[in-house]
């Protein structure tokens, strides 16, 4: 008997790549980017940092990224008040491969990674690619944070590493300060990962997990410029962690992991961070009247820290995510059954939505 073709792993045999549909829509509000591209001025400069590094592409990248982790921690400095050493910090494409290189690092096999749905979905699969045992407990009916059942469920499986997002992908709510200091204590033979992918869209008087470095080693933060950076075209993700984190890192990475491109790149975006988070509060604006308009309406919104919202509930949400992209208009389906999650775009962008939500479900 022939063996199946390819000789994949057998627990990948049948599965189909992740990712959202990327469809040729008027309005995409479906993962959560930055709808406000670079300035002319900005894309000058970053062409210019390109140009620059583009004579000596013949060489290896600075495989420490030494000017972009400083930048990185000047950065989070400025956003947040946390003096964070550029030793503190890693950097890889996109945060989706600095959480990845976390479970390399620190989960395989006979190790379990711990989160708790609904949850980032991507996470999963990050634990399967490195061969991680995969935990999901649950949050609340109201999607806040149980830690109750988490004490109980960390205690049971003794994760290596817990995996949270705050905000909170697909649901948008941060986490609080208690929680995240809590996890850390309960796991103290693992890592908490607390993924701030969506961090500067945090309500006013939401702090940053940041805060809590220097009281919980285990702790790692992770960021992107993926969101209100406005940079997702880039693939530049990064920790905030103990050296010791990065050193880890190290370890796992692919060498040169970073191409000299995506380091001129982001360091110039860097320089022109007060420009590029620009519309960040007009864009918080823009969800606060989306989540006020949802409610008017008579829709269930989860309390949103980031840049997309997550609505419902539909007794056939598929119908629903049909009928506003046979509009012109692409959501996401995702989430706990019943509900959908749209991103904030332009003014006109989230006129278009609602004026089509209003038709498709009227
Ligand atoms: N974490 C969360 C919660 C996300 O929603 C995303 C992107 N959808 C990422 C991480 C990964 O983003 P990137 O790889 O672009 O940094």
């Amino acid at each position: 008997m022939s063996s199946p073709w390819p000789p994949l792993r057998e627990e990948l045999r049948g599965l189909a790549p992740y990712g959202a549909p990327q469809l040729d829509v008027p309005v995409a509000l479906n993962v959560n980017e930055n709808p406000y591209g670079p300035s002319p001025r900005v894309v000058a400069d970053i062409a210019a940092a390109v140009a620059e590094v583009a004579g000596s592409l013949n060489r290896y990248p600075d495989r420490e990224f030494t000017e972009l982790r400083k930048g990185l921690a000047d950065y989070l400095a400025r956003e947040t008040g946390v003096v964070v050493a550029p030793e503190q910090v890693w950097a890889a494409n996109g945060s989706n491969e600095v959480m990845l290189q976390l479970l390399q690092a620190f989960g395989g096999p006979g190790r379990t990674a711990v989160s708790f749905a609904p949850t980032y979905s991507m996470y999963p699969e990050y634990a399967r690619d490195s061969m991680t045992g995969w935990v999901a407990g649950r949050r609340r009916d109201d999607f806040g944070f149980d830690l109750e059942h988490a004490r109980e469920l960390v205690a049971e499986v003794r994760p290596s590493v817990v995996l949270l997002p705050s905000p909170n992908n697909p649901t948008g709510t941060a986490l609080p300060h208690d929680v995240i200091g809590t996890l850390c204590e309960l796991v103290p033979d693992g890592v908490v990962v607390i993924d701030e992918a969506y961090a500067e869209f945090r309500r006013a008087g939401t702090p940053s997990a940041l805060e809590l470095l220097a009281s919980h080693r285990n702790l790692v933060v992770t960021r992107t410029m993926s969101k209100a950076f406005a940079l997702a075209g880039a693939r530049l993700g990064y920790l905030a962690a103990a050296p010791e984190i990065c050193d880890a890192m190290r370890v796992v990475r692919l060498p040169y992991h970073l191409s000299a491109v995506t380091q001129a790149v982001a360091s110039a975006a860097l320089r022109h961070a007060e420009e590029l988070l620009g519309r960040v509060d007009e864009l918080r604006h823009e969800r606060d009247r989306l989540v006020g308009w949802l409610r008017e309406r008579g829709f269930e919104v989860a309390d949103s820290d980031a840049n997309f919202v997550l609505f419902g509930r539909f007794a056939d949400r598929h119908a629903v995510w049909q009928g506003l992209l046979d509009r012109g208009v692409l959501v996401r389906e995702t989430g706990p059954d019943g509900w959908l999650r749209v991103s904030v775009g332009t003014p006109a962008e989230m006129a278009a939505f609602t004026e089509a939500l209003v038709e498709d479900t009227r």
